[in-house]
């Protein structure tokens, strides 16, 4: 190709000159940083397990995977181009079927589901739909790490809430409905400004699964503020012991400020399809479409085709023993008890999760060669686990 010298000088200066506007939007200040990025890295470099980032190292049901190699390969050729923006048809008619029947209300699939690339992207759709510049979140601590920012990119203001470890009776490991919400202090954080609460139940990291009292409380200060409710759920069949998930949306007076945000991923063990999906009165979806529309607007066809194909197998063998979701809680439970007793072995403190994939345990009493340095910025738990992936690795490791 001929490039003509005039061309080719307009060019070299064009790269030459240095932009002196601020390339970086302002609302991305102090949120450049994350901190999978850094243990992500960490992990493959010394080849260590990453238990902290959420997904399975085992396959997705068989009926699942059928379910895909039949969308690609079968004779409907539409499986592999647009679908509908808001969810492909099969998907949002079984969804609206199954969390109906869940909830005890009529949906109708066209506005009260709405499907995302995964849970993250309805998260996202959530903050940008809802929160305005200076609008208070309330996030209940500990909490999963994007909440904080998807908020402040949004322009709102996250206010947190911790929940507060109660010692366990004597001799007991500690679990995760130890930790609680003090009423007054959660009380404290509702203001006029406050226009949203993120709930995660099961909660991700610590493993809590919210009590129908808990979950009262939230929902009767939700009402009395007139505050909407962000309700992560994606670990909603991870639940052990027999325990309970509550849908706060299926409380007094939650359906109509509520939306509710699941995953395939977590639901059917295939992280890497990145299908999600939205529940909740359509005068609070309409604005995750708009968001949607003018985003992402359409997810990947083939994956809701068998992930639709997924659910409608598991209506069918709802609370069976061979539901995958019965199944799946039941081996997670199993692998929870082992890893358990392999930390309460070496000396750390387990805080048993009553559900999830997640798992934390007490460092502060275990003894370490971990290198004390006065003055750090950086938490101690932070060096402990830099430490662990950099030394604690297998013998064939670096
Ligand atoms: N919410 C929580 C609490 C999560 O742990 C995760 C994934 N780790 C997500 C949402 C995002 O799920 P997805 O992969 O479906 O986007």
């Amino acid at each position: 190709i001929a490039i003509s010298k005039s061309f080719k000088l307009t060019l070299f200066l064009s790269l030459q000159a240095k932009m002196s506007k601020p390339v970086q939007a302002q609302r991305l200040e102090g949120i450049d940083k994350n901190i999978w990025v850094e243990f992500v890295k960490l992990a493959a470099t010394y080849s260590t397990v990453n238990l902290g980032q959420g997904f399975p190292d085992f396959p997705p049901p068989d009926f699942l995977k059928e379910a895909f190699v039949r969308a690609l390969g079968g004779e409907n050729h539409m499986l592999h181009q647009y679908t509908r923006a808001f969810g492909h048809p099969p998907l949002v008619k079984i969804l609206a079927q199954f969390f109906g029947k869940l909830l005890g209300r009529d949906l109708d699939p066209m506005t009260d589901v709405m499907v995302t690339v995964g849970a993250y992207q309805a998260l996202f759709c959530c903050f940008q739909a809802f929160v305005d510049e200076g609008d208070e979140v309330i996030i209940i601590e500990p909490f999963f790490d994007c909440y904080e920012p998807m908020v402040k990119m949004a322009g709102g203001t996250p206010v947190f809430v911790p929940l507060r470890p109660k010692a366990p009776k004597d001799g007991k490991l500690m679990s995760s409905a130890d930790w609680q919400l003090d009423p007054a202090e959660l009380a404290s954080k509702f203001s006029k400004r406050t226009k949203a609460i993120v709930l995660n139940s099961p909660n991700n990291p610590l493993g809590k699964v919210f009590s129908r009292g808990e979950l009262e409380l939230i929902a009767a200060l939700c009402v009395k503020h007139d505050i909407l409710c962000i309700s992560d759920e994606v670990y909603e069949w991870l639940v052990y012991d027999g325990k309970e998930h509550v849908r706060i949306a299926s409380l007094q007076g939650m359906w109509d400020r509520t939306v509710i945000i699941g995953s395939a991923g977590k639901t059917f063990s295939a992280t890497g399809w990145k299908v999600g999906w939205t529940v909740g009165p359509s005068r609070l979806l309409q604005h995750l479409r708009t968001v949607h529309q003018n985003s992402v607007y359409h997810c990947a066809t083939a994956a809701q085709e068998a992930v639709a194909q997924g659910f409608q197998r598991e209506l069918e063998h709802y609370g069976k023993p061979d539901s995958y979701f019965v199944q799946l809680a039941k081996e997670l439970q199993q692998k929870r008890d082992w890893l358990v007793q392999s930390l309460d072995a070496v000396g750390m403190k387990p805080i048993v999760p009553e559900g999830t994939y997640f798992l934390v345990a007490d460092i502060s009493e275990f003894k370490s060669d971990v290198p004390d340095v006065p003055d750090s910025e950086e938490p101690y738990d932070s060096r402990f686990a830099k430490w662990m992936v950099k030394n604690k690795v297998n013998a064939s490791g670096p």
